[in-house]
């Protein structure tokens, strides 16, 4: 069984990477040097050399909310026309099933909550982050078709914020835990205050990436609707207690300051598992703790190769 992972190099990607590893499938883990998916001659001459069975395309321009607000026009193009060149071939190469990957933060932002699977289109995203999520959602809608129209088996997953080792550490562009570890490293070296954006007080759940590779892995394999799933943890933690935490790893916990002028963004988008537990009761999650102690380790331990 051929499986093609697009987005292999990315944070999910090596996530699947470690769970796929003694697979006796045939993974192939792309990166953009391999194949840019914004070309759609490009994607299609791909697919026609690999003939994949199955697809799990977590390939995306992906950043933090700030990167969303700066660079709204590369997040709804780019985003946009991956998804489209890839389910285009999907159908195309008659693949037998695609997971693709949302997020949670392309929910609307006033919701009731926690945020079910059926609430993705019922009012607009959060305005820091409309042109990615409306990609995001444009691309649900597009499965949706594909699925109804030809009889494909799109499956829409929707992770909330991920982190994890290979994560993206840009100071500028990264999501908060990856710039969180980055920011502290550098005020410890450099003795100056950690400064964490914002006020502190937004809420979020996250998920190691180890623990949602497994959790695509099973949907994958196990999972015979078309249903979007939401993967999240049940625990929410604010902004301020991870950078608490965070600075505890680097023992640097006297030097926090909140700067107020950044923005927040969307306060919470508390998301339910209810479903992802009913399918996949045994799912363990990494607890955030030793998640980000393993984190934190593998980008002291990697520091002139990571991202960033
Ligand atoms: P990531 O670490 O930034 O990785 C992005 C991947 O996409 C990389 O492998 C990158 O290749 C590839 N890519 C980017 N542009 C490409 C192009 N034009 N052609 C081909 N490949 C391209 O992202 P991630 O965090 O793993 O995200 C994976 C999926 O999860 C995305 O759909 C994202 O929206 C979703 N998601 C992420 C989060 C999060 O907190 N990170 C939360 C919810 C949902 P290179 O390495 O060559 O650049
Ligand atoms: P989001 O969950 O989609 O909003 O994206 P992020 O992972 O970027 O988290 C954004 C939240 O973390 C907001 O409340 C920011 O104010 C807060 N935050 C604090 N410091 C940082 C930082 O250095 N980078 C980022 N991206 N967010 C930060």
């Amino acid at each position: 069984m051929n499986i093609l992972i697009t987005g292999g190099s990315g944070l999910v990607g090596k996530g699947l990477n470690e769970v796929f590893m003694n697979s006796e499938n045939n993974c192939i883990f792309l990166s953009s040097k391999d194949c840019n998916l914004i070309d759609y001659k490009e994607t299609f001459q791909l697919f026609e050399k690999i003939k994949p069975d199955y697809v799990i395309h977590c390939a995306a321009n992906v950043g933090g909310l700030f990167k969303n607000m700066n660079n709204k026009v590369q997040m709804f193009e780019d985003n946009m026309l991956m998804t489209m060149n890839v389910f285009k071939c999907c159908h195309y190469f008659k693949v037998k099933k695609v997971i693709n990957l949302l997020s949670t933060c392309i929910f609307p932002d006033k919701v009731s909550y926690p945020i079910n699977e059926n609430d993705l289109h019922h009012g607009p995203p959060h305005f820091s982050n409309d042109a990615y999520a409306y990609a995001k959602r444009n691309g649900e809608i597009l499965a949706q078709a594909y699925n109804n129209q030809y009889n494909m088996n799109i499956i829409n997953i929707i992770p909330t914020n991920i982190y994890g080792k290979h994560d993206n550490f840009s100071l500028k562009d990264g999501h908060v835990i990856p710039a969180l570890i980055h920011k502290c490293y550098l005020a410890k070296k450099e003795k100056k205050p950690f400064v964490i954006c914002g006020s502190g007080t937004p809420l979020r759940q996250f998920i190691y990436n180890i623990d949602l590779a497994n959790c695509i892995k099973h949907i994958l394999f196990h999972y015979d609707q078309k249903e979007s799933i939401i993967c999240s943890p049940n625990d929410e933690v604010s902004i301020g207690e991870i950078g608490k935490k965070i600075a505890q790893l680097f023992n640097y916990e006297e030097h926090i300051v909140f700067d107020t002028s950044f923005s927040d963004g969307q306060f919470k988008k508390t998301a339910s598992n209810k479903k992802l537990l009913s399918i996949y009761p045994d799912i363990q999650f990494t607890s955030l703790d030793i998640g980000l102690k393993n984190s934190v380790q593998w980008f002291i331990e990697n520091y002139n190769q990571v991202r960033k």
